[in-house]
Formats: C-alpha cells, sequence, structure tokens
C-alpha cells in the first residue's frame, strides 16, 4: 500500500544522502510543522543531510521563528539542486510549489503527504488523506512507521499544525482521533498553553490596529446562494505599509471575519501586488468553497479554501458572488 511504499521510499536514501523537504508558499502552521517536525524525525533516524524549504520570498512568520527544527530551514535558493529524496508536506498541486515543483518531478524518489481534497494527485508516493484534520496527522502516521519515537521536540512541532488547521480543536475534523493525537503528543511534556501564546496570541500591536481597520470596513451582504449572506473585506499593499506589518499578518484576519453569524460564506481579500490578490473563502457547511476556489485556479477543503485573483478588489468579489450564484444553480 502507499504507507509501505512511503517507508520504502524514505528508506531508499543512505545516511549520507541528500534529502529535501518542501512545503507551500506562505507557508502556515501545518506546512511548517508537519514539514519541521517531521525533519527532526528524520535526524532522529540518522539522517544527515536534511534541508527543509518553501518556495517565494524567505519569510518565516514570527510566531514560527522558534519552532523546534527551525534550523533546517534554508531559502528555495539553497535547497539541495539534485536531493535523492524530496518529502513534500500540505501542499494540494504543484502551482503550490513555484519552481521547487520541477525538482520534485526529477526526484529519484519523491513522497507527498498532504490532506486536501483537492490534491491533484502529483509526484512519486501520494499519502493523501483528505478526511485527516492537518498534514500533521499524515506526518505521525509516517514518523510512527518509520519507528521515530515521538520526543517534545517533534511532538511541538505537530502540535502546532494541529492546533492551526483546526482552529485550536474547533473544527468540523476534530475527531477523537484528532484529541487522541493531541493527547499523545502533550505526554511527552509539551505545555499547550504556552506554544497557543506564542502561536495565537502574540502579535504587535500595529497588527491589531491594521486588523481593526480592514474588520472596520467589512461588508455584510445578502446572498441567496450563501444562504444567509456573505461577508467580506479586502486590505491593500497601502494598509500594511501604514500599519508596518508583514502581509502574513492578515491570514488571521478570516477568523473575525467568519465569525459573523449573519453569513454563512465569508471572505478575504488580501493584496500581493499591483492586481493581484490572495483570497480566503470560509464556508458554514451549505457552500462548497474548495469549488469556486479549484475554478479559480486554487484549491482548499470543502470549508476552507483559497485562490489567487487578478484586478480590483472589487472584480475579484464579483467573480465569487457570480460563482455562487451558479452554484445555487
Ligand atoms: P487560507 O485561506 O487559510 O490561506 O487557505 C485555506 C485553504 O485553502 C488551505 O487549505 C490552503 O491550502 C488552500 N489555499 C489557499 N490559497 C490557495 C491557492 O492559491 N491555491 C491552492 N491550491 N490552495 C489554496
Ligand atoms: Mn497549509
Ligand atoms: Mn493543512
Amino acid at each position: 500500500d502507499q504507507w509501505a511504499a512511503a517507508v520504502a521510499a524514505v528508506r531508499s536514501a543512505g545516511p549520507d544522502d541528500e534529502i529535501q523537504l518542501i512545503c507551500h508558499v506562505n507557508p502556515d502552521g501545518d506546512a511548517l510543522g508537519s514539514m519541521l517536525g517531521f525533519g527532526l524525525g528524520l535526524r532522529r533516524l540518522g539522517f544527515t543531510r536534511v534541508r527543509a524549504t518553501f518556495p517565494g520570498d524567505f519569510v518565516v512568520p514570527d510566531p514560527y521563528r522558534e519552532i523546534p527544527g527551525v534550523d533546517l530551514l534554508v531559502p528555495e535558493s539553497d535547497a539541495f539542486a539534485e536531493p535523492r529524496l524530496i518529502l513534500v508536506f500540505d501542499v494540494a498541486s504543484e502551482s503550490r510549489l513555484g519552481a521547487l515543483a520541477a525538482r520534485v518531478a526529477d526526484a529519484p524518489a519523491s513522497v507527498v503527504l498532504d490532506h486536501h481534497a483537492s490534491n491533484t494527485g502529483f509526484g512519486g508516493v501520494q499519502l493523501v488523506d483528505p478526511r485527516a484534520a492537518a498534514t500533521s496527522v499524515v506526518a505521525d502516521g509516517l514518523l510512527s512507521r518509520l519507528g521515530v519515537p515521538l520526543d517534545a521536540e517533534i511532538a511541538e512541532c505537530l502540535y502546532i499544525a494541529l492546533a492551526t488547521d483546526t482552529g485550536s480543536f474547533k473544527f468540523d475534523m476534530t475527531t477523537v482521533s484528532v484529541h487522541e493525537l493531541a493527547a499523545r503528543l502533550i505526554a511527552t511534556g509539551i505545555r499547550p498553553g504556552e506554544i497557543s501564546r506564542r502561536i495565537f496570541d502574540s502579535k504587535p500591536f500595529g497588527a491589531m490596529k491594521l486588523t481593526g481597520e480592514v474588520i472596520g470596513r467589512a461588508v455584510l451582504e445578502p446572498s441567496a446562494a450563501a444562504g444567509r449572506g456573505m461577508v467580506w473585506t479586502y486590505a491593500t499593499l497601502a494598509d500594511l505599509e501604514r500599519h508596518g506589518q508583514p502581509p502574513y499578518v492578515l491570514d488571521a484576519l478570516i477568523d473575525p471575519v467568519r465569525s459573523v453569524a449573519e453569513a454563512d460564506v465569508s471572505m478575504v481579500v488580501k493584496q500581493v501586488a499591483p492586481g493581484e490578490w490572495s483570497v480566503s473563502l470560509r464556508s458554514k457547511g451549505a457552500v462548497d468553497v474548495s469549488g469556486v476556489a479549484v475554478s479559480q485556479g486554487g484549491g482548499g477543503h470543502r470549508l476552507a479554501a483559497g485562490f489567487t485573483g487578478y484586478g480590483e478588489a472589487s472584480d475579484v468579489v464579483d467573480t465569487v458572488r457570480r460563482l455562487l450564484d451558479e452554484h445555487l444553480n
């Protein structure tokens, strides 16, 4: 089966072979946590040449600067050019790998660990479980099959990943097995309160002021397709500049926006360049927002998805409005 194939792929590498780990562009807690936790596991197995990277600007969000295994991280330009083995984490499609996609295709062995329903099936061995709450669930499955015992450092990485993708154990994917994994991780001695404060509750004052402004301009509109309604807002590069904040602070904005009771679909449109927007979509159940995202070249899950939109922010909102109406018909 796929687990055996993945174990064989890892064992096909010798202790001094180059192993490259890759996660998606603009990495989140699951991407970094599953990748670095697994990287630490490879070290425990005696692999000496392990590097981790992600495509694009080498920005590690402040909350993850002290994550265990962060020393494995290198900029894309320092990734191994021709690694013996590549492992890919939390990546639904090659488009999320940028220029590194070619390296996955060319590697003698590759394993993709993921949990997106929209996963396109790229790479050598696919460990893709759409029922998994986070890629770290899959990473834990492979680590245990490789005989790597959980220690506190690995556990902290996997816990950060799990807590991030379940919205701190609030979302629908939060099953018995999620809590069982969390229990095994906490049993290594990690401190969930301390970790949560560091990851979720340590934002600069400027980020709060920026959030206030962007939330302040949110629009609630009726939508037949989105049940009770749709709530959306947008943020520009000028907003970031004014508050001296990096782009990743905008990724947390979807959480207050999605909490609006009168809306079943929520959206944050985040400018990444002139005429280019990163769109976060959330649904409370009736609408499959991954369908909307995939139709725009993006991806994600039924209740959480995203894509890149072009033009003005209002063009992006118009597109989503139209797609939701088409979905109704
Ligand atoms: P978020 O809104 O938190 O950035 O992303 C929500 C979900 O949608 C995540 O599972 C993420 O992987 C996926 N996603 C977000 N943006 C994109 C995109 O541009 N392309 C693809 N394929 N998936 C995306
Ligand atoms: Mn992710
Ligand atoms: Mn994930």
